[in-house]
Parts: C-alpha cells; structure tokens; sequence
C-alpha cells in the first residue's frame, strides 16, 4: 500500500485523509521532518496558504519539503496546496513564500472572498467521464506555466483550474470535499508507478 503523508500544519487534512483511506492507501500525518522519510508521496491541503507557509517555517518543515519536491517526491496539492506548490505568486500577501516545485504562476484568491465560492462541473480529460464535480472556495488559478507543466482542466472561460508536472498535480478546486476520489486515485497512480 502507498504510504501517503497529508502535511497536517492547517487545513483541511481530515477530508483528504478520509478519501485516501476509502482508496485504501496507508495515510501518515506530516509534521515533522523525519515524518518525511516515512511517504511515498505528500498531500498539501486547502486552507490557508499563508498560514501553511508561516507554521511551517516555524517547525522547520520549509526546508526539508522545498528539497523532498525537489528531489522528486510526489505530490498534490489542492487550493492551498497548489499554492505553495507554485514557483511564482502573482499576489503574495506580504513575506508569504512557497515551497515551488511547480513551474507556475499562480494568483490568490482569483474569484474573489468566500461568498464568491461555487461549485461546476469540470471536464477533465485524463478522468474520462463524467465531469468532475469542483468546489472553488476562495480559489487560485494558473495564470501562466512553463514548458513542462501540462493544464489538465480550465473552466469555461479558460482559466486553467488544474494542472500536472512529472510527479506534481495541483487542483485549484477541492475534490476532497464533495465525494470525488479520481484525483486522489490519479495520485495514488503516480506513487505506484515508481
Ligand atoms: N485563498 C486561500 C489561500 O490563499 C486558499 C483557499 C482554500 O484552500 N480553499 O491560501
């Protein structure tokens, strides 16, 4: 069974933890360093990006993930997640740093507030049918990425909502939250192949 870490610093751990478990994948909590060792692969939830990145530095967590990406381990990050995957921040609140790994800009908070939040049916091709059934909740976008990041779903006026880079995926939206298990099990593909 792959060993999955959720990094458990803020956000919404327990749902991914629970979608994982229903795939019957072995779910780790990560909050330590040497938690790090123990995974074939890292979930980075939604929640707060920001908060993420200062709880993180606090524990001496950013450094030894920004390198555990680096050298290839696989990861998912949703919303939040996908944040702090991304090489560049159009809008960073102030001092907020990523862990990168995703070449990628990403805008915060591209639809607005919270009251802003909806949810759409997504077509998202590597999953066949049907579509996928997306929570935006104070949501990021990709607004640009390199050669090697492939778009896997844009809404319909195009903004791409979730993207794939070797062993990297990020979703802007939260497929944890409304019963969706084929991203997750997409992940759990990647961490098997290797
Ligand atoms: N807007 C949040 C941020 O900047 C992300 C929201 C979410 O994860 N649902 O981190």
């Amino acid at each position: 069974r792959p060993r999955v870490g959720i990094l458990a610093l803020q956000g919404d751990v327990r749902e991914h933890a629970r979608v994982f478990a229903e795939l019957d994948a072995d779910v780790r909590l990560v909050r330590r360093p040497e938690d790090l060792s123990l995974i074939d692969g890292l979930v980075l939830p939604g929640g707060e990006s920001s908060v993420i990145d200062k709880l993180a530095r606090a524990f001496g967590m950013r450094e030894p993930i920004r390198e555990a990406i680096a050298g290839g381990l696989p990861v998912y990050g949703t919303c939040a997640g996908m944040i702090l995957l991304a090489d560049r921040l159009e809008n960073p609140i102030a001092g907020q740093q990523t862990f990168g790994g995703l070449d990628a800009t990403v805008r915060r908070n591209a639809f607005g507030g919270q009251v802003e939040s909806f949810e759409v049916a997504l077509e998202v091709p590597v999953l066949g049918a049907p579509p996928v059934h997306a929570a935006f909740i104070r949501a990021p976008v990709v607004v640009d990425c390199g050669a090697g990041v492939e778009p896997l779903a844009a809404l319909a006026d195009g903004r791409v909502v979730a993207v794939r880079q070797g062993a990297i995926l990020a979703t802007a939206f939260h497929p944890e939250v409304s019963g969706e298990t084929r991203f997750h099990a997409l992940f759990l593909r990647t961490l098997r192949a290797r």
